[in-house]
């Protein structure tokens, strides 16, 4: 009997992938484990658009007029701010999620594009500090990796509380890819899974977070800029704490962030989106007096030229870039199809970053699928790609008639749906509306 296929009904509770997974957990015993951020809709820079300048305002002209891109981070209390020719950065991905060849390629392209990338969980490489002209450092709950002369080496440093992709827990990096190099570095035992902290050992609030930027002030001879990172959940008291603790930037990653490793339920149930966590983090900057002395850096799915362009309107100092920096290095090309389907995945749908098997040799510590990335190669596609984000962002801001990125502003743009309206505080597309803000 044939199925009439107008009759087959797909369950809006239970579709396949529901199904799927029900049943996989039923055979296996164990939730899922998976990397690369969230696949869920949610709202984003997508849902606003910005309004060009028209008869009240003029725009620029592209080929003779300047749109400056610079920033500095790091001025509040640092000796040695850094200052970063375009506004995106690379966010932390530790050695040990990645391979060394795409901890060079990042720090190559960074350096040529003029901008910072940043360590991870698992400590500093030599093939990263040398290739990377301004480093960040990151201090994490783990400490794995923790040296204090890489305190003194880096050129800021980021404590970090917590991430997008899984605030109030740690990511996880599975035995395979614990090879001898990633255990020496982290002093743990090789092809064990590891699992990060989800907190700092030595602290159990903001009190002890002021202690710690002392702490590390006090070591680095008060040069370093400090940055303190926290995924989105609670913005408006997390930023306002990490301010009051003393950062001289705040680094505010939603949900969308990308991760290495861990639970699916973490990546998709837990957080924020970034698009409402920008807003708040600048109120709650605003309302101490702080915003533009204290850095803001938003990071979790920035994708284009656009999103960063609308991150800065909001508010925001400078973007971070994980995922997107990834897939300009090779994640998820259709090449090497036949090594995709053996982790059973497909170009263009994988997340298999924890097999350690990663088919473009971004994601893994195997010699043979590393060689597959060679730096030089990764860091050109990234640099290309970073220079045409930022032709993007220049060429928003200068249809807005702004000589600086900084000059975005929340007023040249509107949003096309109420929920994102609510969330960035930006009026409804044809209205004076705000929700929860102005009379409709
Ligand atoms: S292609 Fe590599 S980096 Fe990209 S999701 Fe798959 S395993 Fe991860």
């Amino acid at each position: 009997m044939t199925v009439d296929r107008r009759t087959v009904r797909e369950s809006a509770t239970f579709p396949p992938s529901v199904i799927a997974e029900i049943q996989r957990a039923a055979d296996q015993g164990i939730y899922d484990i998976r990397g690369f951020g969230g696949k869920r809709r949610l709202p984003n820079f997508d849902d606003l658009v910005f309004l060009g300048a028209s008869t009240s305002r003029y725009p620029l002209e592209g080929y003779r007029e300047r749109c400056d891109t610079s920033v500095t981070l790091g001025a509040r209390h640092a000796k040695k701010p850094i200052e970063l020719k375009i506004p995106i950065t690379i966010a932390g991905m530790s050695f040990g999620a990645l391979g060394a060849h795409a901890k060079e390629a990042i720090g190559r392209a960074a350096t040529e594009m003029g901008t910072s990338t940043t360590t991870g969980d698992g400590g500093m490489t030599e093939e990263e500090r040398n290739s990377s002209k301004t480093l960040v450092y990151q201090v994490l709950p783990s400490r794995y990796g923790m040296n204090p002369d890489d305190l003194r080496r880096c050129d800021a440093i980021e404590v970090v509380v917590g991430q997008g992709a899984k605030p109030g827990g740690g990511g996880m990096l599975l035995g395979q890819k614990i090879t001898e190099r990633v255990a020496e570095m982290r002093t743990l035992p090789v092809g064990i899974d590891q699992r990060s902290a989800c907190r700092h050992p030595d602290w159990t609030g903001p009190d002890d977070l002021a202690i710690k930027i002392r702490e590390l002030r006090e070591i680095t001879d008060w040069e370093k800029p400090i940055y303190v990172k926290v995924g989105a959940t609670r913005t408006r008291y997390d930023v306002a704490l990490a301010a009051k603790a003393g950062a001289d930037v705040i680094v505010v990653d939603g949900m969308q962030g990308g991760t290495a490793a861990t639970q699916d339920v973490f990546i998709e149930h837990v957080g924020i989106p970034t698009l409402p966590a920008v807003r708040l983090a600048v109120e709650s900057l605003k309302e101490l007096d702080l915003h533009r002395e204290v850095q803001l850096i938003v990071s979790g799915g920035i994708r284009t030229g656009a999103d960063v362009a609308k991150a800065l309107a909001l508010g925001a100092d400078a973007v971070a870039i994980g995922s997107a920096a990834m897939l300009a290095l090779g994640c998820n090309k259709p090449v090497h199809e036949e090594d995709y389907r053996a982790i059973g995945a497909e170009p263009g749908y994988c997340h298999h970053c924890h097999t350690g098997r990663c088919p473009v040799g971004i994601t893994t510590q195997d010699p043979d699928l590393e060689r597959r990335l060679p730096p030089e190669v990764g860091a050109r596609h990234l640099r290309n790609y970073l220079t045409v984000m930022v032709l993007e962002l220049q060429t928003l801001a200068r249809a807005c008639g702004k000589s600086h990125i900084h000059n975005l502003e929340p007023e040249d743009m509107v949003a096309l749906t109420i929920e994102a309206a609510a969330m960035a505080g930006v009026p409804l597309a044809g209205t004076d509306w705000i929700p929860g803000r102005t009379a409709f």
